[in-house]
């Protein structure tokens, strides 16, 4: 399906959250021929997009007042439960037949309560978290997990093949989110399994960058080590990913393990690390910086 068609079905985006991950996916949209505006809260946001020309609206209520695609980008659950459900929000201003796409990190029960007041307004919904990282996005070859209808996945999806390659129907509205959780649950564990081998090396006075480069090309190659290996090796903590954003994600894992009753000790040690690196002020740095973690333990120089 091409642009144009897709602008005729689902109409111009309105984007929310022009985040570190937002920002580029706005700039994808545009590329892709979509007409975008976009709301953000931060103040300093907003200038910065205007001053590169990208069309800024100054509250919610105005980002809502017309029918078309809403795209949210935004950190966590209440976040999302603000713009849709709170005053001035989706539910009571948006108008009937838009759809809305939320490609935030969040709570599937969350997005299925959300989808069903929507719904009595006339308003279609999709949950469409992702993956890949600031460069995917960057680059618009990010992973796109889709929950929703038949009929919300087809108009959502001219938009997300703007900023994805990889965009899959996961199943009904949530779908999405329980796929992502997956992919968290496993980030947080690659990335653990990747500091304990560096930890090791380091303390038998290996080669580290020799050591990654061996691990690379072998069965313990990964996303991980080929894109956040360097980061650790450099000993850069600058984020990408927070801290903070992946304790939200593991808190979303911990809580549906819970919900059913699935023991899942890897997440359970992983969430435990990650909490130990957040006490000791580490939770606006990148999710790499787990490395310190293994520092701490090992009372070694990081
Ligand atoms: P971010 O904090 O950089 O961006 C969020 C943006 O939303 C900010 O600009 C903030 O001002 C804005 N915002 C917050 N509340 C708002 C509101 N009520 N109305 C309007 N704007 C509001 O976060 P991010 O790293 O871009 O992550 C966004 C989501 O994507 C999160 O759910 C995260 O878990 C997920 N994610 C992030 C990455 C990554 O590498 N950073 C990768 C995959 C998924």
């Amino acid at each position: 399906m091409g642009n144009a068609t897709a602008n005729a079905i689902a109409g111009p985006v309105t984007f929310i959250g022009a985040g570190v991950m937002g920002l580029p996916m706005v700039r994808n949209l545009l590329k892709g021929g979509m007409p975008v505006r976009v709301f953000d809260v931060r103040d300093d946001v907003r200038r910065s997009l205007q001053d590169e020309g990208i069309e800024v609206v100054a509250t919610l209520e105005e980002a809502l007042n017309r029918q078309g695609t809403v795209i949210a980008m935004l950190p966590d659950t209440p976040d999302v439960r603000s713009v849709v459900l709170g005053q001035g929000g989706l539910v009571d201003n948006l108008p009937a037949g838009s759809l809305f796409i939320d490609m935030s990190t969040i709570s599937p029960a969350a997005e299925r309560e959300m989808g069903a007041r929507l719904a009595e307004k006339g308003i279609d919904m999709v949950d469409a978290p992702v993956s890949g990282g600031v460069v995917g996005a960057i680059n618009g070859t990010l992973s796109i997990m889709v929950g929703g209808n038949d009929e919300a996945f087809a108009k959502a999806q001219p938009y997300l093949a703007c900023m994805g390659t990889n965009v899959l129907h996961a199943g009904a509205l949530g779908s999405g989110q329980v796929f992502k959780m997956c992919n968290q649950l496993m980030v947080a564990s690659h990335i653990q399994a990747m500091c304990e081998a560096f930890a090791l090396a380091r303390a038998h006075g290996a080669d580290l960058a020799l050591m990654s480069n061996a691990l690379r090309g072998g069965a313990a190659g990964s996303w991980m080590l080929d894109n956040l290996g360097p980061k650790v090796l450099a000993k850069d903590i600058s984020a990408g990913f927070r801290i903070d954003l992946q304790l939200k994600d593991l808190k979303l894992a911990n809580e549906a393990a819970f919900e059913k009753g699935v023991p899942l000790p890897g997440l359970a040690l992983a969430t435990t690390l990650y909490l130990e690196a957040r006490a000791h002020g580490e939770g606006s740095n990148g999710n790499q910086a787990l490395f310190r973690t293994f520092d701490r333990l090992a009372n070694q120089e990081g």
